[in-house]
């Protein structure tokens, strides 16, 4: 399908209209595909649903409203100030649409934003973390056994390592003599494996966001202020050292994650420093001690899984990951196992950071 007939479907099922729409890009999930679609009254995100990757939508969308619905009502309450992603129903009351041989949903769009790749400065990782602080709160008297898997064992590092396993065992496109060095370093960091199941039982299970990268924070166009935490694609239960580990890996470093300048990839203290002081202070009251401890361990884990996840996907076909060039979940693999190699080299300093916060 074309472009502008795709745009004019979907602003038809919308209640757009078809006059005077247009429809482009908007920001760099690697995920969905998402666009926004322009109407003279209005404006709506539409994105185009991986389904290799969430192979039940409708129950992602199910998911995501009953999160919407738990966020309106604590922000009647008073309890949560930032602004809510909605699904918006088609005029048939829908929410999925099939169209362009797949499948597409419509968000509220939150105008006057932008989102970042890579964090600037302290305030906006501690803006952030601060949000994502805000959300883990208002999420924790959400009953999240409503919530659908939508990809189970998303952060059991066990399974995947597993995987990695299977696929280097397997070698489906002959890359593995591209990548040894990197499935070595892999396989000997498998101790953290023993260290997440040492916490079972010690450290709280609760609604998570288990996304929690800088982008999918919406800041403020003029206030620079947190405006929204978006993307609640992957909101199940989990451990709070996740999102903070997510977090630390994505503000910390002054490169993207798919950036081949390695020399210049690292954990910047100021910014850890921020990211723990913004999101501990709205989890005050309800943080444990040995939650607050298992944040070294999210550290290290969520910066080692995920370079784990692009080398498997790399190995294995670039399945999951779009890619935008040859070797691209190589290279962000390597560009995490990097970060991975300066989280170890600044322990002494990170763990104090978190002691003393
Ligand atoms: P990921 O790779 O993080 O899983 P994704 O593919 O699921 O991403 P989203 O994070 O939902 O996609 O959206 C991608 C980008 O689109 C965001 O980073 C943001 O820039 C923009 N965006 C998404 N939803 C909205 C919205 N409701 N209002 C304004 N901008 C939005
Ligand atoms: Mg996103
Ligand atoms: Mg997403």
């Amino acid at each position: 399908m074309k472009s502008n007939s795709i745009a004019v479907y979907l602003s038809e099922s919308f209640g757009l209209g078809s006059e005077k729409i247009s429809m482009k890009p908007i920001g760099s999930g690697h995920i969905n595909s998402t666009m926004l679609l322009t109407a003279p009254k209005k404006s709506l995100v539409v994105q185009k649903l991986n389904t290799e990757v969430f192979p039940e939508p409708d129950m992602l969308v199910k998911n995501a409203r009953l999160i919407e619905r738990h966020l309106t009502k604590k922000r009647q309450l008073g309890e949560y100030d930032l602004a809510i992603i909605r699904h918006v129903p088609t005029v048939e009351n829908n929410y999925l649409v099939d169209c362009d041989n797949g499948v597409w949903r419509a968000l509220e769009f939150i105008g006057g934003s932008y989102s970042e790749d890579v964090v600037l400065n302290t305030s906006q990782a501690q803006t952030a973390a601060n949000a994502f602080g805000q959300f883990a709160v208002a999420l924790e008297d959400f009953d999240a056994k409503q919530l659908h898997h939508v990809i189970p064992d998303f952060h059991n590092l066990a399974m995947r390592a597993e995987k990695l396993k299977a696929v280097v065992a397997k070698d489906p496109q002959q890359r593995l003599a591209s990548c040894q060095a990197d499935v070595d370093f892999c396989f000997a960091q498998f101790g953290l494996i023993d260290e997440l199941k040492a916490l079972t039982g010690i450290v709280p299970v609760r609604p998570c966001h288990n996304d929690t990268k800088i982008n999918n924070m919406l800041f403020c166009n003029t206030s620079n202020d947190a405006k929204a935490v978006i993307d609640l694609d992957t909101c199940m239960p989990g451990y709070w050292l996740y999102d903070f580990g997510d977090m630390v890996r994505t503000f910390c470093s002054p490169e993207q994650e798919d950036s081949t300048d390695l020399a210049n990839v690292c954990v910047r203290e100021e910014i850890f420093a921020a990211v723990v002081k913004g999101y501990v202070e709205p989890l005050k009251d309800l943080i444990t001690e040995q939650e607050k401890q298992s944040f070294w361990l999210g550290t290290k884990v969520m910066t080692f899984m995920i370079g784990l996840r692009f080398l498997t996907d790399y190995i294995d076909g670039d399945h999951y990951f779009s890619i935008k060039h040859a070797n691209h979940n190589l290279e962000r693999a390597q560009n995490q196992f990097a970060l991975y190699r300066d989280i170890l080299a600044k322990k002494t300093t990170l763990k104090a950071i978190l002691r003393d916060v």
